[in-house]
């Protein structure tokens, strides 16, 4: 079965092409062509390529989306080396959607999840109308093709009140005020693939996974189910990240509102953009660049690389306090499968919950991999972000089942 997957960002299309087998494989593969869009005010910059070697990479102008993605889409089926015959050996589209509110598993699109979508807008106000709009799209381009909406915060619907509410007025519950948590469809694959890689049943495990990118979560997983996780009503919850603080005290807003008269858009730009590694470093979002900052002898590099270690250290403990104990720690996105010096340093902070690295399979950080020392109680692994595959595998059971449904239908 094709599977196309996309992934609407605010600035950013991107899609890939995956090859499924029946049954597929359970350990991820590369998607066959993979294409992304940058749109700018009114041009669009196209690329796609496939087992490596570019294919395509082209500006055009585009007042909307449609034009852009239609174009890159038809690179799949068009050019020298098509790769699909035509346009309807696509079996199934998938949607990565940032906030799915009460949505706890994929789901085909239908008009109503359709509506779901369009009311979450208030709660991710940039990406869910564009991962709508790529809904639409693919509606024009492919017609009929059946499509999944595979939400971030799913995975997270498990959390218990107690972790999910905050302690505000209980109204706002009602008004949908609660903590959500991102990177869902990350942390449910990295922690199914933790267990894998382990050898051991998901239901055994109680698991704390870090995904380290540009943004920062961690969810704490027992029995393959979040419990816990670290960003919230937005994804600005949590973790200190590149560009954005973590949680603070919300007396700060305040206090800023107050002296500065600062307008929602201004703290929201502070909050989302300022902050967090280049905030305090004054130098870059990019965990690279303060390592390097810090051999050469940079303070402020110094202190941004140490509060990031100390808040996602303390974090893991508090997670690890909600599962009562923890069987591995799972590194993963850019920063987790990466930087040696973050791993190492969380890790020495950790000692005192049974983790031990083994430094020089840290160092070799290959994905996807145990890197602990043989007597940590705790394992602890590297595991490469594979989003689109997941959303695709999920695509693929939900195509499955229906096709098996069906076919019981008709042999009744
Ligand atoms: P996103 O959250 O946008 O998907 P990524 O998961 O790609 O981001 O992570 C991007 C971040 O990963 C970069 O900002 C950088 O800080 C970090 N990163 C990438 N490569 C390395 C590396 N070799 N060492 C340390 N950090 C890295």
């Amino acid at each position: 079965m094709k599977i196309l997957v996309l992934n609407s960002g605010s600035s950013t299309l991107k899609a890939a092409c995956y090859e499924f087998g029946d049954p597929p494989s359970e350990d991820p593969e590369a998607p066959s062509w993979e294409g992304k869009v940058e749109f700018d005010r009114e041009r669009a910059a196209l690329r796609t390529w496939s087992a490596g070697r570019m294919r395509l990479e082209r500006q055009i102008n585009a007042q909307s989306r449609k034009p852009a993605t239609e174009e890159l889409l038809t690179d799949l089926w068009s050019g020298a080396s098509p790769l699909l015959r035509s346009s309807s050996e696509v079996g199934v589209v998938g949607h990565r959607i940032v906030h799915g509110g009460e949505f706890s598993e994929p789901t085909f699109v239908t008009p109503s999840v359709k509506d779901a979508i369009r009311r979450n807008y208030v709660f991710a106000p940039l990406h869910n109308p564009a991962g709508l709009e790529g809904i639409e799209i693919i509606e024009q381009v492919l017609g009929g093709v059946p499509q999944v909406a595979v939400f971030d915060t799913a995975f997270h619907r498990s959390i218990p009140h107690a972790a999910a509410v905050y302690p505000g007025p209980y109204e706002w519950l009602s008004r949908g005020i609660r903590r959500y948590g991102f990177h869902g469809i990350n942390h449910e694959y990295c922690s199914r693939r933790a267990a894998r890689l382990l050898g051991r049943e998901l239901r055994s495990l109680r698991m704390v996974t870090c995904h380290l990118g540009n943004g920062c979560s961690l969810a704490a997983v027992r029995e393959g189910k979040s419990a816990d996780t670290t960003m919230g009503f937005t994804p600005l919850e949590g973790l200190m990240m590149g560009t954005r603080t973590g949680s603070i005290d919300p007396g700060v807003l305040t206090f800023l509102i107050r002296q500065d008269h600062l307008s929602a858009d201004q703290l929201d730009d502070i909050l989302n953009k300022k902050s967090g590694l280049a905030g305090i470093s004054g130098l870059s979002n990019d965990m690279r660049e303060i390592v390097s900052a810090i051999n050469g002898g940079n303070p402020r590099a110094k202190l941004a690389f140490d509060m990031f270690v100390h808040r996602l250290t303390s974090s893991i403990a508090a997670m690890t306090a909600g599962l009562g104990g923890i069987d591995a720690l799972v590194f993963t996105a850019g920063i987790g499968e990466n930087s040696v010096e973050v791993r190492a340093a969380a890790c020495a902070s950790l000692e005192f919950l049974g983790v031990r690295l083994d430094s020089s399979k840290n160092a070799q950080q290959a994905c996807d991999s145990d890197i602990s020392a043989s007597n940590s109680r705790v394992r602890v692994l590297i595991v490469r972000a594979q989003e689109d595959w997941a959303i695709a595998s999920a695509c693929w059971k939900l195509a499955r089942s229906r096709s098996s449904q069906a076919s019981t239908v008709k042999g009744v």
